[in-house]
């Protein structure tokens, strides 16, 4: 059961810190696609959540659609990405509407939008897309089995679901790209040449990411670990220690099997 509160954001529109891409926007504060991985957690502190399991809360920016709209009526027109510590197309947004909201506001003046998900509720919004200038849809997908989605990201639209919005998407003419990330040592490896060739005709091209153990979220990574794949543990563990190659032989092999794929691929690690 997720707890959802209501708050009034100072401002909505900020600078992203990422460098393709200069705006963020997130309408909610907390997600309840309940990552295990989130590197987004920290985000709990800002609206009292501290002790509260990631997941199980969300507040709702009940002002973002009023600044927003008084904020990109001066900010220079440049990239907007929604979103980059929560989900848009989270379930609640199904009822509160305001990332559709945002899109709207956005379209007004053809800001360039970017949009990273693990939804396949953005199909609601493909007629707003479809009429922005500039427009690229992502989708994070960490593993092609549904059990491993289920067991790291709860919350989120089943890998099956993802594709198929992935395909329906790119068949619009939308831009479409997958993050592939964060890679989970050997279960994101499960499936991977399957996972590509699904994806392969769909999307303009995939970046690759590892999984950031700096980011204090080993504590529950390894309670799923121990509690589900108690026999890939010991292997999972070994992958993230300092000197184990992992991640570079996981690099030259995906980059491999994309370009077998002709799929262009990034990796940010
Ligand atoms: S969907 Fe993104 S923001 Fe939401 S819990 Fe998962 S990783 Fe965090």
């Amino acid at each position: 059961m997720v707890r959802v509160g209501e708050i009034q954001c100072k401002t909505i529109m900020g600078r992203s810190g990422i460098g393709s891409v200069e705006y963020a926007i997130n309408p909610y504060l907390g997600c309840q696609h309940g990552c295990v991985y989130c590197y987004a957690k920290f985000m709990g502190r800002w609206g009292g959540h501290v002790g509260e399991e990631w997941g199980s809360f969300v507040d709702v920016k009940v002002n973002a659609l009023e600044r927003l709209r008084a904020e990109a009526a001066r900010k220079r027109r440049d990239v907007v990405l929604l979103s980059s510590v929560t989900d848009p197309y989270q379930p609640l947004e199904r009822e509160r509407r305001l990332t559709r909201g945002c899109l709207e506001i956005l379209l007004e003046r053809q800001f360039p939008v970017s949009i990273l998900t693990k939804s396949d509720l953005v199909l609601r919004d493909v007629d707003l897309i479809r009429e922005l200038e500039s427009c690229e849809v992502g989708f994070t997908l960490t593993a092609y089995d549904d059990s491993v989605r289920e067991s790291f990201e709860p919350g989120a639209s089943t890998v099956g679901a993802r594709l198929d919005a992935l395909r329906r998407l790119s068949d619009e003419g939308i831009t479409t790209w997958a993050f592939l990330g964060p890679m989970l040592p050997h279960l994101s490896e499960e499936g991977l040449e399957e996972l590509l060739n699904e994806l392969t005709g769909s999307v303009s091209h995939v970046i690759v990411d590892r999984l950031n153990v700096k980011s204090g979220i080993m504590s529950r990574v390894s309670h799923v670990l121990y509690e589900r794949y108690p026999d890939t543990q010991p292997l999972f563990k070994s992958a993230l220690s300092k000197g184990s190659g992992y991640y570079s032989r996981l690099k030259r092999e995906v980059a491999e099997m994309c370009r077998l794929r002709g799929i262009p691929c990034n990796f940010v690690y």
